[in-house]
């Protein structure tokens, strides 16, 4: 692995110019790329996703940090030059998948424990993230964990609690189903090409059980009607699901609340009320 040269030059070598249409901002530093694949935790077993691998920083940085096996899911053809001579340094220890993450099974990729380790294309990260949900909600065990580089604004968005502007529909829906914890930042310039924004690595678990029962649809849909109006109070904003008042009665929620004020676990009610 050490005598794999070095990234800029792996770039020039391939003609890895990046693409903006594929959220390409490739991360060149080793020390970096080790970082986030020693915040993923335990490498040793089972099986690592790496989605988006592009020339193969973060994938040098996970099999150095011993992963076990890392499947990497790229759908840039141009890459699979860079990644196999990446495969051919880790013998037996790095499969390449060429295809779009999004038409992905997570299952279909190997035994467990599985873990997604990432430095996310951002065009595309918070549909990954909530197609990944949607398979924790069916079944917890599908991903020990996932780590993830996005916008530091999604990031955010993931963590957040009640009262504050970054808490929506995704804070609910991550917080419902996983532990979250941001773990630290990146400057643009960290990346090539810089991208605008500050990104930050965050890290979920997925509970064994989500932080209250609740159907997904129903939950899905009382925090689309309530964030979709989030400055109105909710007697107004659930309007669209039928006879809010008697909803909210049944929860002992008060009609004057608004969505930023209510918990994960009274929206679970409000969804099993509905
Ligand atoms: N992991 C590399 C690194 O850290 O330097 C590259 C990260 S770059 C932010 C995102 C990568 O995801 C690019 O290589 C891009 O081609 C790839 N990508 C974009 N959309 C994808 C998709 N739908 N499925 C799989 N890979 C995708």
């Amino acid at each position: 692995m050490t005598a794999l040269p070095p990234l800029r030059e792996v770039i020039a070598t391939h003609g890895l110019a990046a693409r903006k249409s594929l959220g390409q901002h490739f991360l060149l530093d080793l020390n970096l790329t080790r970082r986030i694949a020693r915040t993923a935790g335990d490498l040793a077993s089972g099986t690592t996703v790496e989605i988006g691998p592009g020339p193969g920083g973060l994938t040098r940085g996970l099999l150095l940090e011993d992963a076990a096996r890392v499947v990497a899911v790229e759908k840039d053809p141009r890459c699979r030059a860079a990644l196999s001579e990446v495969a051919a340094a880790a013998p037996g220890r790095l499969e390449l998948l060429e295809a779009d993450a999004l038409q992905v099974d997570l299952t279909a990729l190997g035994p467990g424990p599985r873990r997604v380790v990432a430095n996310l294309p951002y065009n595309v990260g918070t549909p990954l993230l909530i197609a990944w949900l949607a398979r924790i909600a069916e079944d917890p065990t599908v991903l020990e964990s996932i780590t993830v580089m996005l916008q530091q604004e999604v990031a955010q968005r993931l963590v957040a609690v009640p009262r504050t502007k970054q808490y929506g529909r995704l804070s609910i829906l991550t917080q419902w189903l996983c532990e979250t914890r941001l773990q630290f930042d990146l400057p643009p310039r960290a990346f090539v090409p810089p991208p605008k924004v500050v990104s930050s690595v965050v890290r979920l678990i997925p509970r064994a059980q989500p932080l209250a029962p609740a159907p997904l649809p129903a939950l899905e849909r009382v925090t689309q009607a309530a964030f979709g109006q989030r400055r109105k109070m909710l007697r107004q904003s659930l309007k669209s699901l039928g006879d809010a008042q008697a909803l909210l009665r049944e929860t002992g929620l008060p009609e004057t609340a608004r969505a930023e004020e209510l918990t994960v676990e009274d929206f679970c009610a409000l969804a099993r009320a509905l």
